[in-house]
């Protein structure tokens, strides 16, 4: 079989043919395969959802109980045939339950990683190498001007501004499922012990992964109701980057806007967003990640989807690699709210 009958891009995503299943499709289908919970790869609808025990929980929280026709869970290596495929999850990296899929027909094997990263994150399983002969890479930072910071050096530069600003409330925008517990481990990690309050929109997310046994310590409500402004002086206080334009942000004491994202390493985006503290905190590959991986895992082809396509598929081509963009549609650069 030629790889292009084993996978095919559609303009409602992958689609396997002998499998009869779409990865990660934007439009409701018959059978879909789900790389992660973030909204843009993951919507209700669909017929039958095959994703990791824990995607299946973070969609049913974030969309409701009824969000398929029908559920399966994939375990990390287990091999699922699927008609003439064998389809098997490996962890990612990305977000709790992040998963790659590996999609096989008889001496094919294609990788679709989803979203990946390769730095260590402590709330989620650790990126596994799979051996292939096509590579689905995505390219959300594929630029080489793309260098991600120590993740822990960005919560230390939290901390030190709340000792430099101890009467100024921290108000830290994250993105609810995945960037707000690994802001939280980071800041533990680095010895922050004390409470971190959370919008409600952060709420349920982290405590499913309190659940799970990632351990993110004291997490109270940041409702202003029960205490007034100055109670949360020279405090961390996290919210949903939406919160951010809304009347919520006034209500704290001379607030100290900061943001986590890949994308504060763009000052121009930091400043669009009136963020005075930019942390440079990604849950996908910086450049020497993405190259890294791609001369790693040694494919004979890479497939190049969603983010900075040309850039990537260019440096695949001055080390002899053969690459082609996907040009799938549908997916957001680093949108979760
Ligand atoms: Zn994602």
């Amino acid at each position: 079989m030629r790889p292009a009958d084993l996978l095919i891009p559609r303009p409602e995503g992958l689609y396997c043919p002998p499998g009869d299943f779409h990865i990660d499709p934007t439009r409701a289908v018959a059978r879909a395969l789900v790389t992660h919970a973030h909204s843009d790869h993951a919507i209700p609808g669909h017929g039958a959802v095959l994703a990791t025990r824990e995607t299946l929980d973070i969609m049913a929280i974030r969309l409701g109980e009824g969000f398929a026709g029908a559920t399966q869970a994939a375990t990390f290596g287990e091999r699922i045939a699927l008609d003439g495929t064998t389809v098997s999850f490996h962890p990612a990296g990305h977000v709790l339950g992040s998963a790659q899929i590996a999609v096989e027909a008889p001496g094919l094997r294609i990788v679709a990683a989803g979203d990946y990263k390769r730095t260590p994150d402590p709330t989620c399983a650790a990126f596994e190498p799979v051996p292939c002969d096509i590579f689905i890479t995505e390219a959300t930072f594929g630029l080489p001007v793309f260098c991600h910071p120590d993740p822990k050096a960005e919560a230390r530069r939290l901390l030190h501004s709340l000792a430099q600003f101890p009467e100024r409330t921290h108000l830290v925008g994250v993105y609810a499922l995945g960037k707000a517990q690994r802001l939280i481990r980071l800041l533990r990690e680095v010895g922050h012990a004390g409470p971190i309050f959370l919008h409600g929109a952060l709420r349920r997310l982290c405590d499913y992964y309190a659940a799970q046994g990632i351990d993110l310590g004291d997490l109270p409500d940041a409702t202003l109701e029960r205490g007034r402004a100055r109670d949360f002086a020279g405090q961390i206080v996290l919210g949903p980057p939406s919160a951010f334009a809304a009347p919520w942000v006034r209500r704290f004491a001379d607030p100290l806007v900061a943001f986590a994202s890949g994308w504060m390493q763009v000052r121009a985006r930091a400043r669009q967003r009136g963020v005075e503290l930019p942390l440079v905190v990604s849950d996908h590959c910086d450049w020497p990640e993405l190259t890294g991986t791609i001369a790693e895992l040694d494919p004979s082809e890479v497939w190049v989807t969603h983010g900075r396509e040309e850039a990537l598929v260019r440096w695949c081509a001055l080390q002899d690699r053969p690459a082609r963009p996907l040009h799938l549609v549908g997916y957001e650069d680093e949108a979760d709210d």
